[in-house]
C-alpha cells in the first residue's frame, strides 16, 4: 500500500515540487498551506508521514509540532521538519519536540526523497520483530506498545525507537553519538544534548521503570541489565 504523507508548507512552488517529487518516488500526497489547515488534516484523516515547514504563517512548524506530540492519537506520527538555512535553533528545538529528521532549505528533491525514505524505513525495522521484557517493563515491537507493570506509556515514535535500541543492548554502554545516529540517523556533533532531553523525558514518562536507563558519566548511556534488578 502507499504510504500517505502530509506536506505543510505555505509557498506554493516548494510545495508543489515536492508534491511531484514524492508522487513520482511512489507516495500519496495531501498539502496544507498552514499550521491550522495541517491540524484539521491530519484529524481527518490517516497518515504515515509528515513534511513540516516551520516558518508558517499563523500556527508555525514547531508549535504544530508540539501540539502533534501532546496527542496520543498523533504522537506517533514521523515528522520531518523543514527549515532555513542558518536557523541551526529551530533544528534544535524540532528535534527536541520529537521531529524525526529536519530538512535544511534549499534542498535537492532527490534528497529529499531519499529522506523520507530513510525515516519510513527506520519506522518499519522497529515494526517487525518481538518483545523486549525486562522486569516489569515490556516493550511490544509488532504492537508498538509499551507497558510498566500492565500500565501503557504512550511514546513518540523516536522515543520508542530509543528505548528500543538501548532495550536490544542491555549492560552496553551507548554514548550519546552512537545513540544520535540510530536512532536519528545524525552525526553532527551539535545535538547530543538532544539525548538528554528525550532520556530525560523517557525516564519521566516510564515512572520507576525509567531507573533501568542508567548514564554512564562521560560515555552515555546503558539499560540496566536484567541480573542487576
Ligand atoms: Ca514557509
Amino acid at each position: 500500500m502507499k504510504k500517505r504523507i502530509l506536506i505543510v508548507e505555505d509557498e506554493k512552488d516548494i510545495a508543489r515540487l515536492i508534491q511531484y517529487n514524492l508522487d513520482k518516488a511512489g507516495f500519496m500526497c495531501d498539502t496544507a498551506g498552514s499550521g491550522e489547515d495541517a491540524l484539521a488534516a491530519l484529524a481527518r484523516k490517516g497518515f504515515d508521514l509528515l513534511l513540516l515547514d516551520v516558518m508558517l504563517p499563523g500556527l508555525d512548524g514547531l508549535e504544530v509540532c508540539r501540539r502533534i506530540r501532546q496527542d496520543a492519537r498523533l504522537a506517533a506520527l514521523p515528522v520531518i521538519m523543514l527549515t532555513a538555512k542558518g536557523e541551526e535553533v529551530d533544528r534544535i528545538v524540532g528535534l527536541e519536540l520529537g521531529a524525526e529528521d529536519y530538512i535544511v532549505k534549499p534542498f535537492s528533491p532527490r534528497e529529499l526523497v531519499l529522506r523520507v525514505k530513510a525515516v519510513l524505513r527506520r519506522q518499519a525495522s522497529v515494526g517487525n520483530a518481538d518483545v523486549l521484557r525486562s522486569g516489569e517493563l515490556i516493550l511490544d515491537k509488532a504492537r508498538h506498545k509499551v507497558t510498566v507493570e500492565g500500565r501503557e506509556i504512550v511514546l513518540t515514535a523516536m522515543e520508542f525507537r530509543f528505548l528500543a535500541l538501548l532495550m536490544g543492548r542491555p549492560g552496553r554502554i551507548q554514548s550519546r553519538e552512537v545513540l544520535l545516529n540510530d536512532v536519528w540517523g545524525i552525526d553532527a556533533d551539535v545535538y547530543t544534548r538532544t539525548v538528554d532531553t528525550h532520556v530525560r523525558r523517557l525516564r519521566s514518562k516510564l515512572g520507576t521503570a525509567g531507573a533501568m536507563i542508567e548514564t554512564v558519566i562521560g560515555a552515555g548511556y546503558r539499560f540496566r541489565q536484567d541480573d542487576e534488578n
